[in-house]
């Protein structure tokens, strides 16, 4: 599993935003931003403006998870349908080590041409990429209902999500800033 941020934006223009209430030098926000990113019930509404896109490459059963968040993510993926049956697949393209036999069989199917059948009997722990769009306000939840989970993708997905993005303090109150941050 990899996860790379590929672009930010929005950060100064939420900023701008967030100090309309205040009728504020938009320079001083940054710190209200940070008092007000954790407070939600509204408060925190600025964080819909930030906006992130990450490359992801996940096993299917982590994205049977990510799918159950429905507001302030769009994703693009990699066509199973499509691209199943171009090239012949190896452990490379599984989380987890595949059974000789059934990546055998899933060969068999791919020279016989039948995405169907590959499609059926493909693991769970097969890698698909996808094009995350998502903002702060969308990822923040993710990190809050997911740092504890038991499945290890979640750990390894916020890791690398807060080491990479612009802001991890916006997205982890227990986020330490590194010193050349
Ligand atoms: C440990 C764990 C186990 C889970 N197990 C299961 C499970 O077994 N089965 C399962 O189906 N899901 C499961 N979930 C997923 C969970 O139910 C949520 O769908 C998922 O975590 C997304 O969270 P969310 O609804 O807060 O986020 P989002 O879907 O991104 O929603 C964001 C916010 O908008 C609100 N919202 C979204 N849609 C609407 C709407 N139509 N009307 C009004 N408000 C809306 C939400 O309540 C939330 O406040 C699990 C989650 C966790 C953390």
């Amino acid at each position: 599993m990899e996860t790379k941020i590929l672009r930010e934006s929005g950060y100064e223009e939420a900023l701008v935003g967030l100090s309309l209430s205040f009728n504020q030098d938009p320079a001083g926000m940054p710190a209200v931003a940070q008092r007000l990113a954790f407070k939600g019930d509204g408060h925190n509404k600025f964080l819909e403006s930030i906006v992130a896109w990450m490359d992801v490459r996940a096993p299917r059963y982590f994205w049977q998870q990510l799918d159950t968040y429905r507001v302030g993510v769009s994703k693009q993926s990699e066509s199973t349908m499509h691209t199943m049956t171009r090239s012949r697949l190896t452990q490379k393209h599984f989380e987890h080590p595949l059974p000789d036999d059934l990546l055998r069989h899933l060969n068999e199917l791919i020279t016989a041409d039948d995405w169907k059948s590959v499609k059926s009997v493909l693991p769970e722990s097969f890698l698909q990429r996808r094009i995350l769009c998502i903002n702060y306000m969308a990822l923040q939840r993710m990190i809050r209902q997911r740092s504890s989970h038991r499945l290890p993708e979640w750990s390894q997905f916020i890791a690398e999500t807060l080491s990479a993005v612009a802001y991890p303090e916006l997205l982890d109150p227990d986020y330490e800033k590194e010193p050349s941050r």
